[in-house]
């Protein structure tokens, strides 16, 4: 086994110093992804530094029309959270769709972000509702954020504090979870915003994407079967031996269909 010192932050800013200080660490809230990632030898980091429950990066706001939520926030806290639930109820049905409860438990919203893993539910979310991800040095817009598999754009060391998401006036979330351990295979959100109809798709393809097609189709409003006639180019989207591209394609237009009809009812 690979081994690190294990650094527990006091604060932020202490956080930001152990990164600074120890260019080969590692930041870890959950775990849930990293200590995997560890036990496979797959990362070798110096130092673990443990940020999770660290006040700045905690806690759930809504304010005027944006829901805050730091960094180090539970999936299982944003599922059961009565403020989420009223601001964006299709926040809370993913959340409450992530893994199982054990992951739920232990894993974050910073992380499940940071990490972009392209099956993860999280960024579907967070680049549908046009959100806001706010570090220790400064304000990334979601469009900018998502870089492909596993890639953000997050420089050395940078810190998640938290996601700031402007309240939509509708959204639904719908997703195929593989069967073991609950990734989507494909799922889709779609949020009416006040920057117009978005719709993100995670687990599909190398990662989340938004969706043109399906935006242009709900342009001009929020219909029954607006997304029916569309159909998915498989191309560009992931194969192994859970799925086919075709298929996968296919899970895309399913699911889209479905939350949409979820959002409308
Ligand atoms: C069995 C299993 C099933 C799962 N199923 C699903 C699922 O269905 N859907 C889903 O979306 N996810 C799923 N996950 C992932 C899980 O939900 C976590 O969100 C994910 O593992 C990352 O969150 P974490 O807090 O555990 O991050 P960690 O494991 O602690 O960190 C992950 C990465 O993010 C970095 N990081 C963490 N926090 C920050 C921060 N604040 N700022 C900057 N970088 C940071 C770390 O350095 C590391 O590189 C599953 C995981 C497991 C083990």
């Amino acid at each position: 086994m690979h081994q690190f010192s294990y650094l527990k932050a006091k604060s932020l800013a202490d956080a930001a110093a152990l990164a600074k200080a120890n260019p080969e660490a590692k930041l870890m809230s959950g775990g849930m992804t990293l200590l995997p990632t560890l036990k496979q030898g797959l990362a070798q980091p110096s130092h673990l530094i443990d940020i999770g429950g660290l006040k700045e990066l905690s806690g759930i706001e809504v304010k005027g029309d944006v829901l805050s939520i730091g960094a180090v926030t539970r999936h299982y806290d944003v599922a059961s959270s009565a403020a989420v639930a009223k601001a964006i109820p299709a926040l809370s049905y993913l959340a409450n769709q992530i893994g199982d409860p054990q992951v739920r438990n232990r894993g974050t919203i910073g992380g499940s972000v940071a990490n972009n893993d392209p099956a993860a539910d999280y960024p579907s979310a967070v680049l549908a509702l046009n959100a806001t991800i706010v570090t220790d040095r400064r304000e990334i817009a979601a469009d900018d954020f998502f870089q492909g598999m596993f890639a953000t754009a997050l420089e050395e060391g940078e810190i998640v504090v938290r996601i700031v998401f402007p309240l939509p006036k509708r959204a639904a979330y719908e997703k195929f979870p593989h069967p073991a351990s609950g990734y989507a295979m494909a799922g889709v959100f779609i949020a009416e915003t006040a920057a117009g109809v978005r719709v993100a798709v995670t687990g599909a393809g190398p990662g989340v994407f938004r969706w043109s097609d399906a935006e242009k189709a709900l342009a001009g409003g929020l219909k029954a079967g607006a997304l029916d006639a569309l159909t998915v180019d498989a191309t560009d989207l992931n194969e192994d031996f859970h799925a086919t591209r075709e298929y996968r394609a296919n899970l895309v237009q399913v699911m889209g269909k479905r939350a949409l009809q979820k959002l409308l009812a």
